[in-house]
């Protein structure tokens, strides 16, 4: 083991099915259900804390381990360390996360950092690129399903400086690690489960392919949805060269996957800012070949292509745009006349908006809260600031959980949905005193000021679902009379003077894009559209999409992929849900002839006017 390089393997103690040496690893057992919310996150997030002054001794691991047990992690769960390191037990089931469940040995590599973290940085990676960045917003406004579990750090070596293979001798990729692939497959094949309709698409597929001849650039987040649908593009014909959208989001054992698979994939965990820039011009910048789509999430990568390649515009014929501030950005190029080719706003279309906004938000809310602070929902007091699909979505799950909600409103219409539905409509500062819980969800800025959080009482939670790291005041915190003790990644205590203190979580950013995962099955939702997006205007007859940005369409071009009888009238929108039901044995119900020709539709749709509100 190198120098400050500890090696981890955490599972649960319930189910240890064999046994098998993993020289050089420590293997952590835990045992019980006890610690439902630890994820391999929290030993990532929190692995610079405490100390750990000597290096590859279980006795040091095992002592960190127990000081997280109790500042940390609750004192119910039992750490169990083999006696001998050589014969480490293989571990067996674990629950902790479904990701567990799915796949072990889980193996982490950890690597302490030999400055504790101070409080006000941003995590730092030991290494010699700074990662500051604030390139693309792309962070706030889309969003990736899970951390890599496998830490980047296991080696000080920038990808950028290893020459890599994979195993049919192609080096035409830049990852953390190729020996990951195997893991990464793993994790990649999870994700299939929960990504149906891509998986729909690939069986329709394999007659006539709708993307080929299509050289897709892609910068999206790296995980293992993605990969899903970058193998679903594969497969419908498309070439594909793939960067990451985000400096801290790619999960570095898929990239390796899907370098091994033949994809140039330029992505690692911890990218600098430089990294960034040099892996999205690596997708761009090659011999030979020359995209003739662009799948864009944040707008960084058709940033690159205007600003240093855009005679490339000319080849190509469209752009598919995920993310809000990517699709601003594509509204400001047209208006300025700038826009040179057509673009599709995925990021606007129903099932888009409707599942990331309001069903995984109502998942996601607990999932945050729970991870980040155990605290029990029932008959807990809440405030949720704002009742737009977000915050419908908190206050559903949170009522649900018994805790009596209150909704603060400014729309007379969202405040009466919030009475209708049962929920208390008040101003914040007639609970403020009152509340244990308070959820920002209003897109708005300085919802929850100073002020408040002055009156707020002792242990109060405060976070944000909502927009960036906006409707939380946190700079006002930032005062010398109030101490900040980080007790837990991601949550701190603001202490006031007389001792009371709240609960502050991801510094106000987004609570569950911070502290939790969003359900593979929502980003599935997505990535279909994203694929039916990217058909849809690479088969577009010329002239049929000007150089502006479209929602999705009605009718498709062509749809090779779908089923003949749906080809003739297709709503991608009602397309997508479609191709999820099937998971749920849902029985989707058929207009009869005499019922189409009374509401005036076709009888495959589509079924709802444009301007029909979900
Ligand atoms: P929305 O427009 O449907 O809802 C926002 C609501 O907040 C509106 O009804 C508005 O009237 C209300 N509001 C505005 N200012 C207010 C104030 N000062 N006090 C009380 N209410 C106020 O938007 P949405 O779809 O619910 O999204 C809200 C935000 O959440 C957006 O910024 C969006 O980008 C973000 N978002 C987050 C996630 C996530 O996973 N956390 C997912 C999707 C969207």
């Amino acid at each position: 083991m190198e120098s400050g390089d500890l090696r981890l393997a955490v599972g649960s103690g319930n189910n240890v099915s064999s046994s098998e040496a993993f020289p050089g690893w420590v293997l952590i057992l835990w045992q019980g259900y006890s610690r439902s919310s630890f994820t391999p996150h929290d030993i990532l997030e929190s692995s610079s804390e405490p100390k750990v002054e000597q290096e590859n001794s279980t006795q040091d691991v095992y002592k960190l381990l127990l000081n997280k047990q109790s500042s940390k992690w609750g004192t119910s769960s039992t750490i169990v360390l083999p006696q001998n390191e050589s014969k480490l037990p293989f571990i067996g089931n674990s629950i902790f996360n479904p990701f567990f469940n799915l796949f072990l040995p889980f193996l982490l590599q950890i690597q302490f950092a030999d400055q504790k973290q101070e409080f006000n940085k941003r995590p730092t990676k030991i290494g010699r690129r700074s990662l500051s960045r604030s390139i693309s917003q792309s962070s706030t406004d889309s969003y990736s399903s899970a951390a890599s579990y496998t830490d980047s750090s296991d080696d000080e070596t920038s990808p950028r400086d290893k020459q890599q293979k994979n195993s049919k001798g192609n080096g035409d990729f830049c990852i953390k690690n190729i020996k990951q692939a195997d893991f990464g497959r793993r994790e990649i094949e999870i994700a299939e489960q929960e990504m149906p309709a891509l998986m729909a698409l690939r069986k329709r597929a394999q007659g006539e392919k709708p993307l080929a001849g299509a050289k897709i650039v892609g910068c999206t987040h790296i995980t293992a949805q993605t990969a899903v649908l970058m193998e679903t593009l594969g497969a419908l014909g498309a070439q594909c060269r793939w960067a990451a959208c985000n400096i801290y989001s790619t999960q570095n054992e898929v990239a390796a996957a899907l370098a091994e698979g033949g994809f140039s994939v330029f992505a690692w965990k911890g990218e600098s800012e430089d990294d960034f820039w040099w892996c999205i011009d690596r997708c761009v910048n090659v011999e030979g070949w020359q995209p003739n789509m662009i799948l864009d999430d944040g707008g960084d990568l058709t940033h690159w292509i205007y600003k240093k390649y855009p005679n490339m515009f000319k080849k190509i014929k469209g752009i598919v745009e995920e993310s809000v501030t990517g699709v601003h950005r594509l509204y400001q190029l047209s208006k300025a006349g700038k826009l040179c080719v057509p673009a599709m706003n995925v990021n606007d279309s129903v099932t888009k908006q409707k599942f990331d906004n309001l069903y995984c938000c109502r998942e996601s809310i607990l999932d945050g809260l729970k991870r980040t602070t155990d605290v029990m929902f029932g008959g807990k007091q809440v405030v949720v600031c704002g009742y737009g699909e977000v915050g419908k979505g908190c206050c559903a799950a949170l009522k649900a959980m018994g805790s009596i909600v209150y909704v603060t409103e400014i729309d007379p219409i969202c405040a009466l949905q919030a009475c209708m539905d049962g929920f208390r409509l008040v101003k914040l500062n007639e609970v403020i005193r009152q509340v244990d819980i308070v959820i920002t969800c209003t897109g708005n800025k300085n919802v929850v000021v100073r002020e408040y959080m002055d009156r707020m009482k002792n242990g109060c939670i405060v976070c944000n679902m909502g927009h960036s790291n906006t409707e939380i005041d946190v700079a006002s915190l930032r005062t010398p009379e109030l101490t900040w003790e980080r007790v837990r990644s991601q949550v701190d205590h603001v202490i006031w003077p007389d001792g009371k203190r709240i609960v502050l979580l991801a510094e106000g950013r987004l609570l569950n894009l911070s502290c939790s995962t969003v359900p593979t099955f929502v980003l599935s939702i997505t990535a279909t559209t994203q694929a039916l997006a990217l058909i849809e205007l690479y088969n577009a007859p010329e002239g049929r999409y000007k150089q502006d940005v479209y929602l999705l369409p009605k009718k498709m071009v062509r749809a090779q992929c779908i089923e003949p009888e749906e080809q003739e009238i297709l709503k991608i929108d009602e397309y997508v849900a479609s191709l999820h039901l099937p998971t749920f044995d849902a029985h989707l119900t058929e207009l009869s002839d005499e019922q189409a020709k009374y509401l005036g539709l076709n009888k495959n749709g589509p079924f709802k006017p444009n301007y029909y509100r979900y």
